[in-house]
């Protein structure tokens, strides 16, 4: 039996080891895509929950690695977060969104905002303020194109800042997302106290929305909340025909999904948007 226990102390130390080095090696390709221009950004169309036509986007980052190929968010954005360089990252998210933007909407090519999501190390950087600020002047953006999406962990963590930050990127002109809706189990008050523009129900509520019917009900309440505070509504994750009519019916105002759209490189976009304005 000691043995065992043994045995099971130096998998367990492999194991560790093993993500360890992971981490480490994300850190440092990371670096190296950081100074090589090696990110991308994509965008996942949302549509209009009444007609479904293209009604903005959500900018996305891309990581393609010279050898192992593409390399998800959900694995490298912790990674950056954690090492400080997602401040770097997030700068050149906004200055590719900034200008990309700023070209579809002179080309009259797209109706509605491009969100760009912040992490809560992002936001707690008061840095973020001056460079938005700089970089709408630099890129001649009109802020009301541009939606910041914060998470509840993110708005949660500080009280007194998270209101200055928010209120600071308001004035701005931008507008404010809460993402991830109601997975953050906190409490609802801040939704009273920011000035948040448009709530994004999470897509663990959409998910089996077919099959549990309080889900519906859950769902009904949401929307209808965030619409007597003034807000306005977006479901993401929404992967069938069903659970599209279903959110229409309920009044939500987007909808954001693997059945209309999945996040695309910029020139498909551009292509699609191009196609939509000839007719
Ligand atoms: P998120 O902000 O919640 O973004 C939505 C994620 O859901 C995206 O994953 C998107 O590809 C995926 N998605 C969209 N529609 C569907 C669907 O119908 N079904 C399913 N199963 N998934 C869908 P992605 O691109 O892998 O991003 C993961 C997370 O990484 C994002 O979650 C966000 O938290 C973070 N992230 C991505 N880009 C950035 C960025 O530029 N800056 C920061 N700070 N975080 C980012
Ligand atoms: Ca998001
Ligand atoms: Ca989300
Ligand atoms: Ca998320």
């Amino acid at each position: 039996a000691k043995n065992r226990g043994r045995n099971r102390l130096v998998k367990f130390s492999e194991e560790m080891n093993k993500e360890a080095r992971m981490q480490l090696w994300l850190e440092i390709e990371l670096q190296k895509a950081l100074q090589q221009n090696g990110l991308e950004v994509w965008y996942q169309p949302k549509v209009n929950a009444k007609d479904y036509a293209i009604d903005g986007a959500e900018a996305l980052v891309r990581w393609k690695h010279p050898v192992e190929g593409y390399i998800s968010p959900a694995q490298f954005i912790p990674v950056a977060e954690r090492s400080g360089m997602i401040e770097q990252l997030g700068q050149v998210v906004m200055r590719e969104v900034f200008t990309t933007v700023r070209k579809w909407k002179q080309q009259g090519l797209l109706s509605g905002r491009v969100a760009i999501n912040l992490s809560p190390q992002q936001f707690g950087n008061p840095n973020l303020i001056s460079f938005v600020e700089k970089l709408k002047k630099a890129t001649g953006i009109n802020p009301n194109d541009i939606t910041f999406e914060l998470t509840e962990s993110a708005v949660m963590s500080d009280g007194e800042h998270t209101i200055q930050m928010l209120n600071a990127i308001k004035k701005q002109g931008f507008a404010l997302s809460i993402d991830d809706f109601g997975t953050g189990y906190s409490s609802l008050s801040y939704l009273a106290r920011f000035p948040l523009d448009e709530l994004k129900i999470d897509r663990a509520f959409i998910k089996d929305i077919e099959t549990i019917p309080k889900q519906v009900t859950l769902i009904e309440n949401i929307i209808n909340l965030g619409k007597a505070l003034s807000m306005s509504i977006v479901a993401e994750g929404v992967e069938t025909r069903q659970q599209a009519t279903l959110l229409s019916n309920l009044n939500c105002d987007y909808i954001q999904g693997f059945h209309f759209y999945k996040p695309l490189p910029k020139n498909e976009l551009d292509a699609i948007l191009l196609k939509h304005s000839r007719h």
